[in-house]
């Protein structure tokens, strides 16, 4: 991926471009800061203009989720404007941008160039150990035939193994990796573990069936890069929230 700055904001964009697809992970100057956080964590309609005035698209045409940590992925199929309970959504519609709400979470895009269905996912830790990035995979397949192996995938900034340390009650819900456990987990001396949550992610996808050179994965750490990004783990509740959207046009 690649990082762009402009005067007053960057974004971080995929390497590969499609046409007619948009992908950008955008970084805090244009998140939504810690004061205007309402109890809803939706952006003002304040920061929506923002958005708005650098990049192409209607406020109307923005959708967010109600991330909760869970599981739950929608197929969105009408561009009746709503703000669902999902950390997941998978859409054919085009001019619908799929917003991501994160803060060292991880923000993951894909998207089927066959036919044309674009999906995005929320997962931290919990979202991750219930694999929702296999389950989003799932349901553009059982929607819309979606081959997985057809699938470019994009896993966005988000806290790196060099900052995201936790301890054995995280650890234990991962036994599903099996033997592959040890490729994403590092011990420490104090028995915590550094835990790589985008590597996770990419390895739940392989398994689903997507090919590895389809995946790109931002090496920038929200934690590490504060210039940048939001960082729940660094400021604590004083954090806003970092931005990314996908749209098809
Ligand atoms: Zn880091």
């Amino acid at each position: 991926m690649e990082l762009i700055k402009k005067p007053d904001y960057s974004y971080i964009k995929p390497t590969k471009d499609f046409e007619g697809v948009k992908i950008f992970f955008l970084s805090k100057h244009l998140g939504i800061h810690v004061d205007e956080l309402n109890t809803d964590s939706l952006p003002s309609q304040k920061e929506l203009q923002k958005i708005s005035s650098y990049f192409p698209i209607n406020t109307k045409e923005m959708i967010f989720l109600k991330q909760v940590h869970g599981d739950e992925v929608i197929n969105k199929t009408n561009k009746k404007m709503s703000y669902p309970t999902a950390d997941g959504i998978i859409t054919p519609l085009k001019h619908v941008a799929l917003f991501l709400k994160t803060a060292d979470c991880v923000p993951i895009f894909l998207f089927d160039p066959i036919n044309k269905i674009i999906g995005a996912v929320h997962a931290g830790w919990r979202g991750t150990s219930l694999k929702i990035l296999k389950k989003a995979i799932q349901k553009m397949e059982h929607f819309y035939r979606t081959k997985p192996e057809e699938v470019f995938l994009y896993i966005g900034p988000s806290i790196g193994p060099c900052c995201y340390q936790v301890k054995e009650d995280v650890y234990t819900h991962f036994s599903f990796l099996g033997k592959e456990k040890q490729n994403f987990f590092t011990r420490r001396k104090d028995k915590s573990y550094m835990m790589d949550l985008k590597g996770i992610n990419a390895h739940i996808a392989e398994q689903a069936g997507v090919l590895i050179e389809k995946i790109e994965i931002s090496d920038l750490c929200t934690h590490c890069n504060p210039d940048l990004f939001y960082s729940y783990r660094r400021d604590k509740e004083e954090t806003g929230r970092n931005l990314s959207f996908i749209m098809m046009t």
